[in-house]
C-alpha cells in the first residue's frame, strides 16, 4: 500500500502545522481547564475550510481519508479538542452523504461543509454502548413520521448542535427490532438535551444526555430508507475509523514533543536528565511505537482511499485504531513519568495528553471491540 504524501496533503500537514503552533497550542490548557466550547478554534478550521476534507470534490473536499488523517494528526499533537471539532463534524456528514436522501444531502451538507451548520450524532444509551443492538429508545409509526420515546447519553457536540442524527428502533417491544437514524433539531416539542458530563478528558467538546417524550418527527426526517439507513451508515462510519487512530498518533506525538523538551531542560544527580541512558530509551522506545502506529494509520488511511472494503479494511482499520490508541496511552503515561511530579501538576502541558488517551482507547469502538473484530477476521 502506498501512502507517500502527494503535495495537497504536504501542504495539509504545513499549513496546519503552522497554525497549530501560532494560534492552537496556546488555546489547548485553557480549553481544557474550562471545559468551554473552543468556538474561536471552530472558526479557525472554518475559516481553513477544513470541515469537508475526506469528502468529495463537490463540496470542495479533497475525498481523501490520508489527507483527514494528517490534518487530524497535526491537531492532535497539539490540542485534543481541536481535533476532535473537526472529527464530530465529519461524523455526521459521512453518514448523510452514505445514508441520507438527496433531498437530505441537499439540506445539510453544503451546511455541514462550510461550518453553517453543526451536527451530532447519537448511539450510545445508559445500557447499551458496545452492544449497538441493545437501543432501547423506540421509533413507533404515527401519522406523517414517528414519535420518538426514549433517552441517550454521551452525545457529544448536542448542545451546539443544529440537529442530531438520533438512532432509534421500531418493530415488537422485544425484538432486536429494525434500527434507523432519526434527523432531531432542537426545539422539537417533548426534546431536551441534558448537562453536560464533567469529563477527565475530551473537555472542550461537550457530552450531554438526550431525552425524548413523544417526539414527533416527520417522516422526511428518517436517514434513508426504512430499515436499510442504519447499515449503510454503519458501514461508512466504519470507513472512517483511522481518524480516530490519527487522534492517537498525533497525541502521542505531541506527548513526546513535551517529554523530550523537558528532559533537555531538567537537571539530576549534576547532569541533564536526558542524559541518563534509561531516559534515552523510554524516547527511543516511545518514538518506535508512535512511528509504528502512524504506519499502521497511514497505511489504513490509504487503503480506504485505493477502495479497500470488507473484512479486509475492517481488520486494518481495528488494528490501527487499537494500536494507535493503545500507543497515545503508553507513550503519555511514559511522558507523565518522566516529568516527575510536574507531570501531575496542572500547570504543565503533560497530564491533559494523559487524560485525553483514555478517552480514545474507549470511543468509537472499544479497544477490545477493535479486538473482537480482528479476531473474528482471524478465525473466521
Ligand atoms: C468522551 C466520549 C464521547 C462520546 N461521544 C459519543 C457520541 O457522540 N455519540 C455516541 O453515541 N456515543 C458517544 N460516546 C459513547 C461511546 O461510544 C461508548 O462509551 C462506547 O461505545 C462504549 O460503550 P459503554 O461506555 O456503554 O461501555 P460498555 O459497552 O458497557 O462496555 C464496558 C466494558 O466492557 C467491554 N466490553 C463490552 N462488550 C465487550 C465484548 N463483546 N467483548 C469484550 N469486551 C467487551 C468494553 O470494552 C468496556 O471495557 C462517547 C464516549 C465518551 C467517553
Amino acid at each position: 500500500m502506498d501512502f507517500d504524501f502527494n503535495d495537497e496533503q504536504r501542504e495539509i500537514r504545513d499549513l496546519i502545522r503552522r497554525v497549530a503552533v501560532d494560534k492552537i497550542a496556546p488555546r489547548a490548557r485553557e480549553i481544557d481547564a474550562s471545559a468551554e466550547y473552543p468556538q474561536d478554534m471552530f472558526d479557525l478550521l472554518r475559516e481553513l475550510g477544513l470541515f469537508t476534507l475526506p469528502f468529495p470534490a463537490e463540496f470542495n473536499g479533497s475525498n481523501s481519508m490520508l489527507s483527514a488523517c494528517v490534518a487530524v494528526e497535526e491537531l492532535a499533537r497539539v490540542c485534543y479538542n481541536t481535533a476532535y471539532l473537526l472529527v464530530v463534524q465529519w461524523t455526521p456528514f459521512g453518514a448523510i452523504l452514505a445514508g441520507g436522501t438527496d433531498a437530505q444531502k441537499q439540506r445539510y451538507l453544503p451546511g455541514l461543509a462550510s461550518g453553517a451548520l453543526r451536527a451530532a450524532f447519537s448511539l450510545t444509551e445508559p445500557q447499551s454502548g458496545s452492544d449497538v443492538a441493545g437501543i432501547q429508545t423506540r421509533a413507533e409509526r404515527c401519522d406523517g413520521g414517528y414519535r420518538l420515546n426514549g433517552g441517550k447519553i454521551w452525545c457529544t457536540n448536542s448542545p451546539v448542535s443544529d440537529f442530531i442524527l438520533v438512532a432509534a428502533k421500531s418493530g415488537g417491544e422485544a425484538a432486536r427490532g429494525v434500527i434507523n437514524f432519526f434527523i432531531v433539531e432542537p426545539g422539537m416539542e417533548g426534546f431536551e438535551i441534558g448537562a453536560k458530563e464533567d469529563k477527565m478528558g475530551a473537555r472542550g467538546i461537550p457530552s450531554c444526555a438526550l431525552f425524548f417524550d413523544d417526539v414527533f418527527v416527520p417522516e422526511e426526517n428518517r436517514l434513508g430508507p426504512e430499515g436499510a439507513g442504519f447499515k449503510i451508515v454503519m458501514e461508512a462510519l466504519n470507513l472512517s475509523r483511522p481518524i480516530i487512530g490519527a487522534r492517537g498518533v498525533g497525541l502521542a506525538q505531541g506527548a513526546m514533543d513535551h517529554a523530550t523538551q523537558f528532559v533537555k531542560n531538567r537537571q539530576a544527580f549534576g547532569q541533564t536528565v536526558s542524559d541518563f541512558q534509561g531516559v534515552r530509551w523510554m524516547l527511543a522506545d516511545m518514538a518506535i511505537q508512535t512511528e509504528a502506529a502512524r504506519n499502521l494509520v497511514y497505511k489504513a488511511a490509504a487503503a480506504v482511499d485505493a477502495g479497500v472494503r470488507g473484512p479486509e479494511l475492517g481488520s486494518m482499520s481495528a488494528i490501527a485504531k487499537c494500536h494507535a490508541t493503545d500507543t497515545a496511552m503508553a507513550v503519555a503515561e511514559n511522558a507523565v513519568q518522566l516529568f516527575g511530579a510536574a507531570g501531575i501538576s496542572n500547570e504543565y502541558p503533560i497530564n491533559r495528553y494523559f487524560r485525553d488517551a483514555k478517552v480514545l482507547q474507549i470511543v468509537e469502538g472499544t479497544n477490545q471491540i477493535q479486538r473482537n473484530i480482528i479476531s473474528r477476521t482471524l478465525l473466521k
